[in-house]
């Protein structure tokens, strides 16, 4: 059977050039970076070069990127540590209702030692209002932050000028940019980013391997303690072939990030364009131009969105109903919910992301199938209350 993964959203293959720069650290140069002998010299010149490597296509230091388990921790540790290592000037926070589970969870721990958390609305494109932010910021406040790419709409915020107020404002900003590297050039001098965090899974590198800037100067309590590792800031021995392949996945990725945006641009278009015209009664969910090209997310009318994962999975067609915590339970999505998508489009919203590898013909394939079960859903589909004729 066909198989087409749409999926890229929740992780992407590993490339080929990734995983030939992981290998020699897995059976050749498979040291402990942290040991004093020429094998632990040789995996930590790997981990040296590869920390060089992503300081210099997020323009930072080499001495402010530290290596993590991923986005999840980079986020669980920039939140949580700014919040322990600030809270003697104020216990007031700023997020958004978009932010991925790692975000508003750390959140959640935070509430219950005592911090306060405003969850901020966005508008129907998934924007955050600047003015919104300045209305919600206190004296007290002394974290904002705020992703800069959504996952589930490829909503781009502005992270420059909300970074630039919490700036005025004396209070600390991180971002969460999984889903911006590779997309979106990322400069945190430019954009006066504090801390940042980011993944290499999401384009074409290992699983379970990311990173997070903190800004020298910053005010950050660890999260794991033990060994020296990461300038005794991150316990735990160094995963070098993983790092070996982040590195070369940011070179890439940095290196071909306006072709791929053009190239998947393209595909996206033309898949958005057939399904606007061959299945009624669809929306686009997101911004219409401030947004990543790999991410659409477009709501169907009187289908279940469950039902119709499913049914694209017995054609091999693998999408998500959202973020990939939230798919296989039927609930909402958050960030449809906080963008106010109608009702009727909300429950029935599959998100679509493309690889740079995506082709025509897996495309064709995707809108032949979409357009038959759509139709065939609706056809069975006990909601009729929007007034639609079926
Ligand atoms: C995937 C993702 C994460 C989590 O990253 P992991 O490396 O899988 O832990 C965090 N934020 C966003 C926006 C993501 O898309």
């Amino acid at each position: 059977m066909k198989r087409v993964y749409l999926d890229n959203a929740a992780t992407t293959f590993c490339s080929n050039e990734v995983l030939n720069e992981m290998l020699p650290a897995f059976n050749t140069v498979y040291g402990n970076a942290n040991s004093l002998h020429s094998f632990g010299r040789d995996a930590a010149a790997i981990v040296d070069h590869a920390r060089d490597n992503i300081a210099k296509a997020i323009s930072a230091k080499s001495n402010e990127v530290y290596f993590t388990s991923g986005g999840s921790e980079s986020n669980n540790w920039a939140i949580k540590g700014v919040a322990r290592a600030n809270a003697y000037k104020g216990k007031h926070i700023i997020t958004s209702k978009i932010e991925h589970d790692s975000v508003l969870e750390s959140c959640k721990t935070l509430e219950n030692e005592g911090f306060e958390v405003t969850y901020l609305n966005v508008d129907e494109h998934g924007l955050v209002s600047l003015a919104d932010i300045l209305h919600y910021i206190r004296k007290d406040t002394i974290l904002i932050s705020i992703m800069a790419v959504n996952n589930e709409v490829g909503t781009i915020q502005n992270i420059k000028a909300i970074a630039k107020t919490a700036h005025e404002h004396g209070i600390i900003f991180h971002t969460d940019a999984v889903q911006a590297l590779g997309a979106v050039k990322l400069d945190v001098n430019d954009m006066e980013i504090d801390l940042m965090s980011l993944s290499a899974h999401k384009i074409y590198g290992p699983k379970g391997c990311g990173a997070l800037y903190i800004k020298n100067g910053i005010k950050c309590a660890d999260l794991l303690d033990g060994g020296a590792q990461e300038r005794k800031r991150r316990a735990g021995t160094s995963n070098v072939p993983a790092i070996a392949g982040f590195s070369k996945a940011v070179e890439i990725a940095t290196r071909d990030i306006i072709v791929n945006q053009q190239k998947i641009k393209t595909i996206r278009d033309y898949f958005v364009k057939h399904i606007l015209e061959k299945i009624p009664y669809v929306r686009v969910n997101g911004h219409q131009y401030q947004k990543v090209q790999g991410i659409v997310n477009i709501g169907f009318e009187m289908v279940d969105a469950e039902a119709l994962l499913t049914m694209l999975d017995l054609e091999g067609i693998a999408v998500s109903t959202g973020s990939a915590c939230t798919s296989g339970v039927a609930e909402k999505s958050h960030v449809l919910s906080a963008m106010k998508v109608p009702d009727e489009y909300l429950k029935g919203s599959i998100r679509f992301s493309f690889s740079k590898n995506i082709s025509k013909e897996d495309i064709d394939y995707t809108i032949e199938k979409l357009v038959e079960i759509v139709a065939k859903l609706r056809s069975i589909s006990p909601i009729t209350k929007t007034g639609r004729a079926k």
